[in-house]
């Protein structure tokens, strides 16, 4: 018998807390760290859930569900990234007002005069 199958899979259930939502950065969406979705309603739930990504679709609660959990949803995210320790690395993302790769390459397309060389 294998040590994976001796493993007992806790079931965590998702309390749809949305801070799985705001603390990581999601490529698939361009979403930067520390930064919500734009598709994270009011309520903390998502607001295309049955047109989600693949990379939302395949994400699953965990243990740490249960550590992060918070009255609000700021204190829940500050405690998803203190487990990363990437508190510090969202706060320099939020003062660069999300600067992404995507974002700045659409900046730079549609400035007038500037021409694409690749
Ligand atoms: S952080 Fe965990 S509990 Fe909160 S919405 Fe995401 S999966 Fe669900
Ligand atoms: S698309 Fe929906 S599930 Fe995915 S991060 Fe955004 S709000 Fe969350």
């Amino acid at each position: 018998m294998s040590a994976l199958s001796t493993t007992r899979v806790t079931e965590v259930a998702c309390t749809k807390c949305g801070a799985c939502c705001v603390a990581p950065d999601i490529a698939a969406l361009d979403k930067p760290l520390g930064v919500p979705c734009v598709h994270l309603g009011a309520d903390d739930l998502c607001t295309i859930y049955e047109t989600r990504p693949a990379v939302c679709r395949s994400y699953r609660a965990d243990a740490m569900c249960a550590d992060i959990a918070a009255p609000t949803r700021t204190e829940r995210v500050r405690r998803y990234l203190a487990v990363f320790d990437l508190e510090a690395e969202a706060e320099r993302v939020r003062e660069s007002a999300g600067c992404s790769m995507r974002a700045a390459r659409s900046a730079h397309i549609e400035e007038p005069g500037v021409e694409r060389t690749r």
